[in-house]
């Protein structure tokens, strides 16, 4: 997932014991991984669970005002190393978070002159003052240019073969233009969930998690899932129970995704 996108950073590269760790306590408890096998909700009924969760994470925003109508790309696009042709490239933040510092950071270490823009009134206003400092050295030692308070107001204009993006200041209401070769835009990521929308009405519990349990550290009431009783009162209706968590609920974090894991997996 992410934890690999963002682990392609050469100074975050440890972010992938996150998942090492993981996979390797999976194997030691007999987990059955599929890995590289996309599952559709008919895949998952046909395996006849008693629970499912689904843990599908989030795509990069597209829904934010200008950017599914281009021209601008994402920072998957960044990690991935699309961009690298582009000299002039203006990170536009408006989530906050480490996304947007890994792409500058991506397109400064290769040399890239980038501009980033946030309306937020400091450079990634929710990443931690321990990992702060190491971004900030990039800003200063590649010569990031930094716009705090502004946003973009409109779909980037293509110019030949510049960019020209229009940012107004969230205070002044000063608008500028920039010229540019590129635009990428952190949002957050948007839900893939697809497969959990698609199973909801098919589940026991309507894909409902019981907040009051969750919170406690509580098991999630019992719903007959995987019960004899539940085979046989309702044949053809539902049988498993349907969880979602970490960023197929809400763009969020690691931690989110590993704690909500964390609870529902303690009550089954
Ligand atoms: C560059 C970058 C840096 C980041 N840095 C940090 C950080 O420092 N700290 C932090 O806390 N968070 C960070 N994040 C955010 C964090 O990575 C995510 O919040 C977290 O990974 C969400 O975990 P998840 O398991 O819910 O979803 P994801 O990580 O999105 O994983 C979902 C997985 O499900 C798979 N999948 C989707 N649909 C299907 C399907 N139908 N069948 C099979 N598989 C499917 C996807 O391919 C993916 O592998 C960063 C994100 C990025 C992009």
């Amino acid at each position: 997932g992410q934890v690999r996108i963002a682990a392609r950073s050469q100074r975050r590269r440890d972010l992938i014991g996150i998942i090492d760790w993981r996979v390797q306590q999976c194997k030691k408890h007999g987990v059955d991984l599929r890995l590289n096998t996309f599952a559709e909700a008919a895949d998952i009924l046909a395996l006849d669970p008693d629970v499912v969760i689904v843990a599908t994470g989030g795509v990069p925003d597209a829904g934010y005002p200008f950017r599914e109508q281009g021209p601008s790309f994402d920072v998957w696009d960044v990690m991935d190393d699309r961009l690298k042709s582009k000299q002039r490239v203006l990170v536009f933040d408006d989530h906050g978070f480490y996304p947007a510092l890994d792409a500058v950071e991506r397109l400064a270490r290769n040399g890239q002159q980038v501009t980033y823009v946030s309306p937020e009134r400091t450079i990634g206003i929710d990443v931690g003052s321990m990992n702060s400092p190491a971004y900030l050295q990039v800003f200063s030692e590649f010569g990031v240019e930094v716009r705090l308070g502004e946003r973009l107001t409109q779909k980037p204009r293509i110019e030949g073969k510049e960019i020209v993006a229009l940012l107004r200041n969230d205070y002044s209401d000063r608008e500028s233009e920039l010229v540019t070769d590129a635009v990428v835009v952190d949002f957050g990521t948007t839900p893939n969930d697809e497969v959990y929308v698609e199973l909801k009405s098919q589940s026991l519990n309507h894909g409902a998690t019981d907040l009051e349990a969750w919170v406690r550290g509580r098991p999630q009431p019992d719903t007959g899932a995987g019960s004899d009783q539940s085979s046989a009162d309702t044949e053809a209706g539902p049988k498993f129970s349907l969880y979602r968590i970490g960023d197929a609920v809400a763009s969020r974090n690691v931690h989110a995704a590993v704690l909500e894991g964390l609870r529902v997996g303690m009550g089954l």
